[in-house]
C-alpha cells in the first residue's frame, strides 16, 4: 500500500517551498510536487517591497503588510537579500505628490519601529531613523561634485553615485533614498532547494507534473485526496494548491469557481558600465499601463542591470492581464503568451523589447543608451485573487474543508501564507502541532553561503541567464 502523506503541495514556487519547509520544521510529513527541474522557477522577483514604495497608489495598510512580510522573509532567506537602497523620484510630467510620498514614509518609519519593539531581530532595514532620506535640489547640487564611491557606505554616497547619471531636470524635487533592498530569486531558490533536499519530512518531487486531483473526503478512506501524475497516484490528508497562475485548473476540477486575474509580465536584462561605483535601484514613477508607466532599473552583480517599464511595449503586454469567466476558474492567455510561457521568446522580440526598455530608461539616465542586451528576459505569469489589478498582497483562502489555495501577488507573502495554512491544519484537528511560532527554519539556517553560491550559479546558467545574476551586489559573509 502507498504511503499516506499528511500534506500534499502542488507547485514548488516560493509559496510552495516555504509551506513545505515550515511543515517540515514542525515534523509534518509532506510531499511537494514541482513540474520543472528546480524550485522557484516561475515568475521572477528582484525587489523586496519592504514598505511598498514602488506603488504610490496602494493603501497604507498594504504598505505595512508588505513591510512586515518582507522583513519576515528576509529573516528566513538572508543570503538572497541585496542590501542596496532604492532611489525614488517623480518625473515632472507625473501626477504623484511628493508630500503624499513623504507622509507615507513617515508612517512607515513609525511602523518599522513598532516591529523592532516587538522583536529586535526585525531590524533588517537599518535603523528606523535611516529608513529614508529626502534630498532637495540644493542637497543634490552639493553631492554632484563628489567623486564616485566604489562601494557606497552611506545614503549620501549612494545618492552621489546615482545623481552623477540621472537627468534631475526631468524630476520633481525633492527625491528620496529608501531602504528597500534587492531580492535575488536564484539565491532564494538555491537555499530552499538545498534545505528541502536535506529534509527527512519533505519528499521533493521535481520534474513531476500533477495531472489530476480526486476528492475522496466522503469515501471513508484513511486519506482525503488522491493526487495523480501520469503514472502514479499519491495519497494525502490535506491538499495545498500553490500552483501559481495555474491555481484555477485544480479549482475547476473541484467545481470551485472564483474570480481571479492572471498577468503575464517581463523584465529585461542589460549590460552597462556606467562608472566605477555601485548605484541604488532607480525608480521613476509613472502611471501603470500608460506610455509613461514607472521605469525601474535594478542593479545586479557584474555590470548587469534589469529593466522594468510599466508600459505595454516593455513589461506589460496587450491582453497580458486576463480574468476568469463565470464558468471557468482558470483564466486563459492568448496563443502568443501561452507560446512564450511554454517555449520561450523569439530572438527578434527579445531584441526589440530589450531595446525599447533601454531607450525608456535613457530618458532619465542619458548614458544608459550605451547599454546592451545582457541576456534573455526574466518573465512569467502571476495570479491576482479577485478582480483588483492594484492588489499587491494576495493571500491564502480555504474554499473547502482540507484544501488550501495560496494566491500570493508578491513573493514576500509566502511565509504569512504558510503560517495561516499551518494554523488551519491545527484548527481542523488533523494534526497535533506545538504552538511555537515559526519565524526561523532550522533547515534553511543549516545551509551555508558557499553551497548557495554554487547552486544559485548553476540555476542561473541552467535557465539560460548570466551566472552573475546569481550573485549579490553587496556580498554578505
Ligand atoms: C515580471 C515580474 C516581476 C516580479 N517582481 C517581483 C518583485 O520584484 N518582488 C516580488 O515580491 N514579487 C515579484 N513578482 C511576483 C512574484 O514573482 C510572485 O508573487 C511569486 O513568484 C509567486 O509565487 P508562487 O509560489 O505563488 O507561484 P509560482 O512561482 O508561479 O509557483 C507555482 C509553481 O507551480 C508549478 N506548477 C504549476 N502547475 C503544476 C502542476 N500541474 N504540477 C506540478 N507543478 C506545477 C509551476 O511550475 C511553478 O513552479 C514579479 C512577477 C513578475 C511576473
Amino acid at each position: 500500500m502507498n504511503k499516506i502523506f499528511d500534506v500534499g503541495i502542488i507547485g514548488g514556487g516560493v509559496s510552495g517551498v516555504v509551506i513545505a519547509l515550515q511543515l517540515a520544521e514542525l515534523g509534518i510529513e509532506n510531499i511537494l510536487f514541482e513540474q520543472k527541474a528546480s524550485v522557484v522557477n516561475g515568475p521572477p522577483f528582484c525587489h523586496l517591497h519592504a514598505g511598498g514604495n514602488l506603488y504610490p497608489e496602494i493603501s497604507d495598510e498594504q504598505c505595512k503588510l508588505l513591510m512586515k512580510q518582507s522583513i519576515d522573509m528576509a529573516r528566513l532567506f538572508p543570503q538572497s537579500i541585496d542590501e542596496r537602497p532604492t532611489f525614488i523620484s517623480v518625473p515632472k510630467t507625473e501626477k504623484y505628490s511628493l508630500e503624499d510620498i513623504e507622509r507615507r514614509l513617515q508612517m512607515l518609519v513609525s511602523y518599522y519601529q513598532e516591529l523592532i519593539d516587538e522583536d529586535p531581530l526585525n531590524e533588517i532595514l537599518g535603523a528606523p531613523a535611516d529608513y529614508y532620506k529626502i534630498y532637495t535640489s540644493e542637497d543634490l547640487k552639493k553631492l554632484k561634485n563628489n567623486p564616485s564611491f566604489k562601494r557606497p557606505n552611506s545614503p549620501d554616497e549612494w545618492m552621489s553615485n546615482a545623481i552623477q547619471l540621472i537627468d534631475v531636470d526631468k524630476l520633481k524635487m525633492p527625491v528620496v533614498l529608501v531602504q528597500e533592498y534587492g531580492w535575488n530569486l536564484f539565491r532564494l531558490g538555491a537555499q530552499a532547494q538545498l534545505a528541502l533536499m536535506k529534509s527527512d519530512k519533505t519528499n521533493l518531487k521535481l520534474n513531476t507534473e500533477i495531472q489530476n486531483i480526486k476528492d475522496v473526503r466522503e469515501e471513508n478512506l484513511d486519506y482525503n485526496w488522491e493526487i495523480s501524475t501520469k503514472d502514479k497516484v499519491y495519497k494525502v490528508n490535506y491538499l495545498v494548491n500553490s500552483s501559481g497562475f495555474k491555481t484555477g485548473e485544480f479549482d475547476e476540477s473541484l467545481d470551485l469557481n472564483v474570480e481571479r486575474l492572471i498577468e503575464f509580465k517581463a523584465a529585461y536584462v542589460s549590460k552597462w558600465q556606467p562608472q566605477e561605483g555601485l548605484i541604488p535601484e532607480l525608480i521613476f514613477h509613472g502611471e501603470r499601463g500608460t506610455p509613461h508607466g514607472m521605469a525601474q532599473l535594478t542593479p545586479y552583480s557584474g555590470d548587469y542591470y534589469q529593466i522594468h517599464g510599466m508600459t505595454n511595449d516593455i513589461t506589460l503586454f496587450k491582453n497580458g492581464l486576463v480574468k476568469s469567466k463565470r464558468e471557468d476558474a482558470q483564466p486563459e492567455f492568448n496563443e502568443d503568451i501561452k507560446d512564450k510561457l511554454k517555449n520561450g521568446w523569439p530572438n527578434e522580440e527579445i531584441e526589440s523589447r530589450t531595446i525599447n526598455a533601454i531607450n525608456y530608461i535613457s530618458k532619465f539616465v542619458p548614458s544608459f543608451e550605451t547599454a546592451e542586451i545582457g541576456g534573455p528576459p526574466l518573465f512569467g505569469a502571476q495570479q491576482i485573487p479577485g478582480n483588483d489589478p492594484e492588489l499587491r498582497v494576495g493571500e491564502v483562502s480555504f474554499p473547502c474543508r482540507l484544501y488550501a489555495r495560496s494566491e500570493i501577488v508578491k513573493a514576500s507573502s509566502a511565509l504569512s501564507v504558510a503560517e495561516q495554512i499551518i494554523e488551519k491544519i491545527q484548527e481542523v484537528g488533523l494534526l497535533k502541532l506545538s504552538d511555537k511560532k515559526l519565524n526561523t527554519n532550522t533547515l534553511l539556517d543549516s545551509i551555508k553561503k558557499e553551497e548557495i553560491d554554487v547552486l544559485a550559479a548553476d540555476l542561473a546558467k541552467m535557465r539560460g541567464y548570466p551566472e552573475a545574476l546569481s550573485r549579490l551586489v553587496i556580498e554578505k559573509d
